[in-house]
């Protein structure tokens, strides 16, 4: 072995004690410059053609016919449950990013693959509002675009879109309370005409946020939003599912 090679590993093993890593869908070591474990990169990735490519929903589930829809294109990397549902509960409890750093920098490469995607003029987060942030220290749909933005150099713009303090959490509320809920989220006077915009969020459930978020940067003239999202719900399956189950409980219970 040179001496180099032998630099080389002693100064990755000094990265790993000074940078104990974790993958935060197991929870295994990881390198120090790894965001999840070859396992969990390899299961949490949803196949060609299962999602709508205008709305990010599983085809049953799509929302494209919705009134109020208003992002034009979605580009969503995990279903929300299992390993990423670990990965990005674990964005939102400790800060441990790393699950939004893997989804921005694999949205990244698709995006500079696209070429549409890969003329977009900004990249802009779903803001948090200033107390969430003192209170969480971190905005995990920040880390996402500012990943994108570092893989595809499309530049990131923070402060496009606000959050009033106050409000609720998007996943405690219906879905007529979302719409209402979003309200918190505003703009102020930009002049963004004809402008491409990837808008970034970690979840995407009813579409409310994006379509909020997408409503006010067209409001500045934005043209086209491309919704970036770590991870999407299967919403309408579930409900079949925890539908079907109540009948055959109640079916049960009158045999
Ligand atoms: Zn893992
Ligand atoms: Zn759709």
């Amino acid at each position: 072995m040179s001496m180099m090679q032998k630099m080389k590993i002693l100064s990755q093993f000094c990265l790993d004690l000074m940078y104990p890593n974790r993958c935060p869908c197991c929870d295994i070591h990881i390198k120090w410059n790894e965001f999840l474990c070859e396992k969990c990169k390899n299961v949490i990735l949803i196949e060609d053609g299962i999602l709508c490519p205008f709305c990010g929903k599983s085809h049953n589930d799509c929302i494209c016919n919705e009134d109020d829809m208003k992002y034009d294109e979605a580009i969503v990397l995990s279903w929300y449950e299992e390993e990423a549902k670990k990965g990005i509960i674990e964005a939102k409890l400790s800060e441990n990013c790393n699950f939004m750093k893997y989804a921005g920098y694999e949205i990244g490469k698709r995006i500079l693959e696209n070429e549409q995607w890969n003329m977009a003029d900004a990249i802009v987060p779903v803001p948090m509002s200033k107390n969430d942030f003192l209170l969480r220290g971190v905005n995990p749909a920040e880390c996402i675009a500012r990943e994108i933005s570092s893989v595809t150099h499309i530049p990131l713009y923070k402060n496009w879109l606000k959050k009033k303090n106050g409000g609720q959490k998007q996943h405690m509320l219906s879905r007529d309370e979302r719409a209402e809920n979003v309200k918190q989220f505003y703009t102020e006077k930009h002049n963004l005409n004809g402008y491409t915009v990837i808008l970034c969020d970690d979840i995407l459930t009813t579409g409310s946020t994006m379509n909020r978020c997408a409503e006010l940067l067209k409001s500045n003239g934005v043209k086209t939003v491309i919704a970036a999202l770590a991870a999407t719900t299967k919403r309408k399956e579930n409900e079949i599912w925890q539908q079907q189950i109540l009948e055959s409980t109640s079916e049960q219970l009158k045999q």
